[in-house]
């Protein structure tokens, strides 16, 4: 069985980190998208609300299963016996922090790979920070967003 996780912050997800799924599901047996606990953002989203989130949409998908972790990914990655870490690159701008972090997760844990996917062109400029601004301002990110997302963007803004 060959084993991915694909961690992030999701606050929201979008139909980014659904492109890099299906990307990741291609090459993978399975795939854990994994919430880290200690992030250092002030989320949007509390750590349940982004969790249900992704039950509701991510975890729907076939061979893929929702987590959350705290401390180190790379520990994450051992205990759950993944090979590989997915993360998304859209631009140069992600590159430089993704780059960093590979080599520094490399450092601590030899054994576990990270693999970069690009989406599909219309999602590159795509990103939770720009979707929660548009929401915010009372922008319409159904196109965006899967619908559960968006029906809880509203509600989060009142709309
Ligand atoms: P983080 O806070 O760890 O960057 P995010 O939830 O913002 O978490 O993103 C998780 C991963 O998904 C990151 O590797 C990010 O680059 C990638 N990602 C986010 N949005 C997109 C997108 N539209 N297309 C491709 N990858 C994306």
């Amino acid at each position: 069985m060959s084993r991915a996780i694909y961690p992030g912050s999701f606050d929201p997800i979008t139909n980014g980190h659904l492109d890099v799924i299906g990307r990741a599901l291609k090459l993978f047996d399975d795939v854990i998208v994994a919430v880290a606990h200690n992030d250092e953002k002030q989320p949007l989203f509390s750590l349940e609300e982004r969790l249900d989130l992704l039950r509701e949409t991510a975890g729907k998908i076939d061979n893929v299963r929702v987590a959350e972790f705290e401390g180190l990914l790379v520990e994450f990655a051992r205990a759950e016996g993944a090979g590989a870490v997915i993360r998304g690159l859209r631009a140069v701008s992600d590159f430089e922090f993704e780059f960093q972090m590979a080599l520094m997760n490399r450092k601590l844990e030899a054994s576990v790979e990270t693999i970069f996917l690009m989406p599909t062109e219309e999602y590159t400029y795509l990103s939770s920070r720009i979707v929660k601004e548009i929401a915010r301002l009372g922008g319409d990110v159904s196109a965006f967003v899967p619908a559960c997302v968006a029906k809880a963007l509203n509600r989060k803004f009142n709309r």
